[in-house]
């Protein structure tokens, strides 16, 4: 069984290689085939990774794995969310785009350290038939500035995980993978993959 995982980063697909080895998937990545990128237009995450997963498949015509993540923060009205990327700008400068965060809750009023905020992870699985299976991870904690540590990528230096006292880029890259969104997606996803394979 062949599947093409829909991101042009070559670290995520071998991720994904590892993880969907065992239930006997060949991965290839979406650069490796030249699949062009879809504009990400849907209004959700779930809805973003169907497309882009969907996309995948359609020109791959084998099945496709795609993602769609970002930081929610309840108090912004759920932004930067699936803008997350977009916030740090065309340089990706997530320094800028963690200072916008805490601008944006000061302009509402809140305390910034201590803003309730969440990661999510939805990820797309879709046959080379067209078919869609679609999942979500979150992790839930608070928000902290100035950012703290130098591990992991994004907003990580800002989040607190609930029942940590260090933020995602204090956490060693093992600790923050066990109890990550992104984790908690795969899991969902190997769990519903497993029951069709066993079905
Ligand atoms: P995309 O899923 O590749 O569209 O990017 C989502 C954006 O959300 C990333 O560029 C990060 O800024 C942010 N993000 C997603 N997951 C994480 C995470 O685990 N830590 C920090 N930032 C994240």
């Amino acid at each position: 069984m062949e599947l093409v995982v829909a991101s042009h980063n070559e670290g995520k697909a071998r991720e994904i290689r590892a993880l969907l080895a065992p239930l006997g998937y060949t991965v290839h990545s979406a650069a490796a085939l030249h699949l062009p990128e879809p504009e990400e237009t849907g209004a959700t995450f779930e809805a973003n990774a169907e497309l882009k997963a969907h996309a995948a498949a359609t020109a791959a015509t084998m099945a496709a794995l795609a993602d769609d993540s970002g930081l929610v923060v309840p108090a912004l009205d759920d932004a930067p969310g699936i803008y997350s990327a977009r916030w740090a700008g065309p340089d990706k400068d997530f320094t800028i785009a963690m200072q916008r965060v805490e601008r944006e809750l000061e302009a509402r009023g809140q305390t910034p350290t201590g803003s309730a905020a969440y990661f999510v992870c939805a990820l797309s699985f879709c046959t080379a038939e067209g078919v869609l299976t679609t999942v979500r991870g979150e992790v839930h904690g608070t928000l902290t500035f100035p950012a703290r540590g130098l591990h992991g990528f994004g907003y990580d230096p800002i989040f607190i995980p609930s029942g940590y006292d260090q933020s995602f880029g204090e956490l060693d890259a093992a600790e923050k993978q066990r109890i990550s969104h992104r984790t908690r997606a795969f899991e969902a996803l190997l769990t519903h993959l497993k029951q069709e394979h066993a079905a």
